[in-house]
């Protein structure tokens, strides 16, 4: 697949329309991207059992989207084969009081994975730079020093302090990917009326999620600053064609199998010693009566 047609190249300036919400590459229909993506799964499934055992890398999978693109059927999709306990999803909805007692990164901070695992965060701190953004009273309600507010451009200081902190995570062995689940508006009505129109689906529909849709257009500039500002060697950003599921959920996981065969992760080799204890202890078995 070509991955490079859907990753932000660091230092670009983003422009929304140019990434083509229906792109489904070189794949016609669902049928010829199921079997794609099953035998990706299963890379994927194997990767992970190495990753595990390996227990240098962490991979720490972002999704940022608006509502209705599927962030949700994405993770499901794509963490269907890997084992469970290599694996942990944190959701972050709008932030407590606790974490807003916190500077911005603490409530995510807390949940980043451990060396071995995956993780994967539904929403981020990267909320911090889209919805906070697109309301400026949710800014005040953080308790931020006035010199903060006043210094200049918060936006720039986020995205600088969002750099930072990733690259500190690379370094320390967190592998970070980022994926911007991009559907277009007339797609995100559908989807709406059918979470309206079909009661099996009514649980997933909210009205605020009708009323956030009236920003549409502040969201995008949002995202393309976002996009713009933090898309990093170290950290990118891919942006996924959302209005077939399909698509994008082959997308997503040729990303991951990508970059976590770029690893070239191996099994921990045993010292001399450890393969010593290995001979004994299989001499003890054997010696079993
Ligand atoms: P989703 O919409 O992700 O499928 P959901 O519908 O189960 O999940 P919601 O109650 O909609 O959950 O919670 C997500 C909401 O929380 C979004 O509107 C999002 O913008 C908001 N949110 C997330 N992080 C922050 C933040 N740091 N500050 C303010 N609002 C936030
Ligand atoms: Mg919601």
């Amino acid at each position: 697949m070509d991955l490079d047609r859907l990753m932000v190249k660091p230092g670009t300036k983003v422009s929304i329309q140019d990434f083509d919400t229906r792109y489904t590459g070189k794949y016609q229909d669902k049928a010829e991207a199921t079997e794609k993506l099953k035998a990706d799964l299963s890379r994927l499934q194997e990767y992970q059992d190495v990753l595990y055992a390996q227990d240098t890398y962490a991979l720490l999978l972002i999704f940022q989207a608006m509502d209705a693109a599927g962030k949700d059927g994405t993770i499901k999709h794509v963490m269907s084969g890997v084992n469970p306990q290599g694996c942990q999803v944190f959701s972050f909805k709008a932030p407590s009081n606790e974490d807003l007692d916190h500077d911005f990164l603490w409530r995510t901070n807390r949940c980043l994975p451990e060396r071995g695992r995956i993780g994967i965060f539904n929403r981020s701190y990267y909320e911090e730079v889209l919805v906070v953004r697109v309301h400026p009273e949710l800014l005040e309600r953080q308790q931020l020093p006035r010199s903060t507010m006043n210094e200049g451009n918060i936006w720039q200081h986020r995205f600088e302090d969002i750099n930072n902190m990733e690259k500190y995570l690379t370094r320390n062995g967190v592998v970070i990917l980022k994926f911007f689940l991009n559907v277009s508006k007339a797609e995100q009505k559908k989807r709406f009326m059918a979470r309206i129109n079909e009661p099996e689906k009514n649980w997933k529909f909210s009205a605020s999620d009708a009323k956030e849709r009236l920003r549409w257009d502040d969201y995008m500039t949002a995202y393309e600053q976002m996009l713009s500002n933090t898309s990093t060697e170290a950290a990118p950003w891919y942006v996924i064609p959302a209005d077939r599921k399909w698509f994008m959920h082959l997308a997503v996981a040729n990303v991951i199998c990508t970059k976590l065969k770029s690893l070239n992760l191996t099994y921990p080799t045993l010292s001399d010693q450890q393969k010593e204890n290995l001979i004994k202890a299989k001499e003890l078995l054997e010696s079993e009566s």
